[in-house]
């Protein structure tokens, strides 16, 4: 086995006391899942994805119907093309955040407009958006959606949101990879009356198939729409076309779709994991509190709170540096790496990226904001499997580089 490997599974396993930022948890019940979905020969998309998507719908509730794909990139970049983003087209979304949100945009031939974070919530801020619409003619610029990103799991402004894109005549669709589950004034993140709403089960995210995804919406020809795109713009698929009466071997090529459906694999562990997507989410609330009370009185931000109302998810912990802390955020990270404790950084904006910075001639000062977040911000580990000794030698590392 390669060094590096080798080095990569003791993180991933925790040996040698070495503290990971992120680790999925698995139990006996994914486990036993997944063999026999295994054992029962049916191992792409089937009868358990089929019950995944309608656990799913029910969890969100509220008339959801939920379509699972392989990764929110493609739940995302569905949910756009059924929304009717095309060639020439933009869209607004956030400069903070991973660069899928903005890359299904140009998979489309369209393009992110990026709008600047709200300093205080690191989420898209409304009131920039508007002043944005105000300025450039919405029609020049074919602006069609807005994408906000529900950051580390903290709900955006949707009222405001959904009250501009209204007057415009734009479409919606969250990008909610870390807001499972997540509460907007008093209603489940997926219920707000956006077009659409996409989740993650990447392996680091608040509950995980290894890979895989979730589009959700309440609109019948967008739901047509994204299962036809799903797999390679097909009428029917591999599961309607088993069950089905007509012949399994007939089906219709009605558009150049795409290789997006989740396997049965995936979401046996997923039916499993959705089922204790409540659990978890009341154990990383215990340890945001924790390292809330912990940190307080040291020369650092705490991550933004839920206003009265709205639910955090906590996917991730964002601590930022402050001027006072003395340490730059590099130098921090990496002597909380010899201390046994993995950080990350949320994120690397994307105007600082060759790609964005260099098709759209974006300078850093064009998001101050994002770039200030991103010049101070840490990610401390927060995971359910964490054990609270491991998260008090977090707080004692963090206490003994800031202190
Ligand atoms: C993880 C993530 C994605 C992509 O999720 P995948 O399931 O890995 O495709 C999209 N947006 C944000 C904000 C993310 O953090």
């Amino acid at each position: 086995m390669p060094r590096g490997e080798r080095a990569f599974l003791a993180a991933a396993k925790g040996a040698d006391g070495f503290i990971p930022f992120a680790l999925p948890d698995i139990g006996e019940e994914e486990i036993a899942e997944v063999v026999s979905a295994l054992r029962s020969g049916w191992i792409t998309t089937g009868p358990r994805t089929r019950q995944l998507e309608e656990e799913f719908a029910a969890f969100i509730g509220g008339g959801a119907q939920a379509i699972a794909v392989n990764s929110a990139t493609s739940g995302l970049h569905l949910a756009l093309d059924a929304a009717g983003v095309g060639p020439g087209d933009s869209v607004i979304t956030t400069p903070y955040t991973f660069t899928a949100t903005a890359e299904v945009a140009r998979y489309l031939g369209a393009d992110p407009v990026f709008i600047d974070i709200d300093p205080a919530t690191l989420n898209i801020d409304p009131s920039r958006i508007e002043r944005y619409l105000a300025r450039n003619k919405r029609k020049e610029k074919n602006i069609k959606a807005i994408i906000p990103v529900h950051f580390g799991g903290l709900p955006c402004e949707m009222d405001e949101i959904l009250r501009i894109a209204g007057r415009h005549g734009l479409r919606v669709i969250e990008d909610a990879a870390h807001a499972i589950p997540a509460l907007y004034r008093n209603s489940l993140i997926g219920c707000l009356g956006s077009d659409a709403v996409v989740y993650s089960f990447y392996a680091t995210k608040t509950i995980t198939t290894g890979e895989g995804g979730m589009v959700v919406t309440r609109d019948p020809e967008m739901v047509r729409r994204c299962r036809v795109m799903r797999l390679h713009g097909i009428s029917r698929d591999a599961f309607d076309r088993y069950q089905a009466e007509t012949p399994s071997w007939r089906y219709e090529v009605v558009a150049p779709g795409f290789k997006y459906n989740m396997g049965d694999l995936a979401a046996s562990i997923g039916i499993h994991q959705l089922r204790k997507a409540w659990r978890f989410h009341r154990i990383r609330s215990k340890m945001a509190c924790r390292y809330n009370e912990a940190l307080a009185d040291l020369p650092v931000v705490l991550p933004p709170r839920a206003k009265l109302g709205d639910v955090h998810a906590w996917h991730l912990y964002v601590i930022r540096l402050s001027d006072k802390a003395g340490i730059d955020r590099d130098r921090f990270i990496e002597l909380m790496a010899k201390k046994g404790i993995g950080c990350s950084v949320h994120f690397i904006p994307l105007h600082l990226h060759p790609y964005w910075r260099s098709r759209y001639g974006l300078k850093p000062e064009d998001f101050p904001n994002a770039l200030r977040a991103y010049e101070k911000a840490v990610s401390l580990p927060m995971y359910t499997k964490m054990t609270p000794g491991g998260q008090e030698r977090v707080i004692t590392a963090v206490r003994d580089i800031l202190g």
